[in-house]
């Protein structure tokens, strides 16, 4: 059976309780959702599907198939497996496999570059939890230090995969340096990332993500970017349901698929 990764292409593509226009409507997926098959359907005009911890059936014309299988999955329920527990929140992710493969691509081309050019830049920080961002926003607010971020959890590009913050590394030390010939270091490094399809913060020198939707538009469904993987869905995916799950606010995104009892150790 296969559990190949669907991406919506209609507007708005109706879930069904059965393979029929008629069934009872379950939900309605946004464009550019992502759908897991699940299941095989008597009908090749309707594909049985996972979404949103729903199970049903929609029309196989408005889904494209993503190409990602996916190990068996079960729609979320009460009952399901425990979801892994979060990282530490003062722990950095410098993993470029829990980076969209668009970012992870974009970065990997920035980094090469600079580094050829001896401009000493690495990945400061990738993917961040929202668990992680919403103690990073608490600092200066609820708990002592200076404020380091404007953006709660799910407002920052990092919950989705799609930033990272790049950082001088020289001589063993991070360094945050912008004063004088470091400061065409910086200039550079926002250049080539524009150049590989990457946005710049005024107001946060490190940070580079995807030109895409805003992060209020993914909240409401908006699509993410095409050639998603595993290593990246996963982490995400998983992070997005802890979150729920725990009965956190704000909503976390809709783009929420199925459980797993667990990640694969990689
Ligand atoms: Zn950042």
């Amino acid at each position: 059976m296969s559990h190949a990764i669907y991406i919506v292409t209609a507007n708005a593509l109706n879930l069904r309780a059965a393979a029929s226009a008629v069934a009872d409507k379950l939900g309605v997926m946004p464009a550019g959702a992502m759908a897991v098959r699940d299941g095989d359907s008597t009908d090749p005009a309707w594909l049985k599907v996972v979404w949103n911890g729903l199970q049903g059936y929609a029309a196989a014309k408005h889904l494209r198939l993503q190409g990602n299988a996916l190990p068996p999955l079960s729609p979320v329920s009460p009952a399901s497996p425990a979801i892994p527990a979060a990282p530490s929140v003062e722990a950095r992710d410098r993993d470029m496999a829990h980076l969209h493969p668009v970012v992870r691509t974009a970065v990997t081309k920035v980094l090469e570059h600079l580094n050829s050019k001896d401009i000493p830049f690495a990945m400061f920080e990738g993917y961040r939890t929202p668990e992680r961002q919403a103690w990073l926003y608490g600092q200066g607010r609820t708990r002592a230090g200076g404020v380091v971020t404007h953006a709660e959890a799910w407002e920052s590009y990092h919950q989705y995969g799609l930033a990272c913050d790049l950082v001088l590394f020289e001589n063993g030390r991070w360094s945050w340096d912008d004063s004088g010939p470091r400061r065409a270091w910086w200039t550079e490094m926002q250049k080539v990332a524009k150049d590989n399809g990457l946005r710049s913060l005024k107001f946060e020198l490190p940070h580079v993500e995807h030109a895409g939707p805003t992060w209020r538009e993914l909240q409401a469904g908006a699509a993410l970017p095409d050639g998603g993987d595993l290593s990246w869905f996963e982490n995400y995916s998983l992070a997005a349901l802890r979150w729920r799950k725990g009965g956190r606010g704000p909503s976390a995104p809709p783009v929420e698929y199925a459980e797993r009892p667990g990640l694969p150790t990689a």
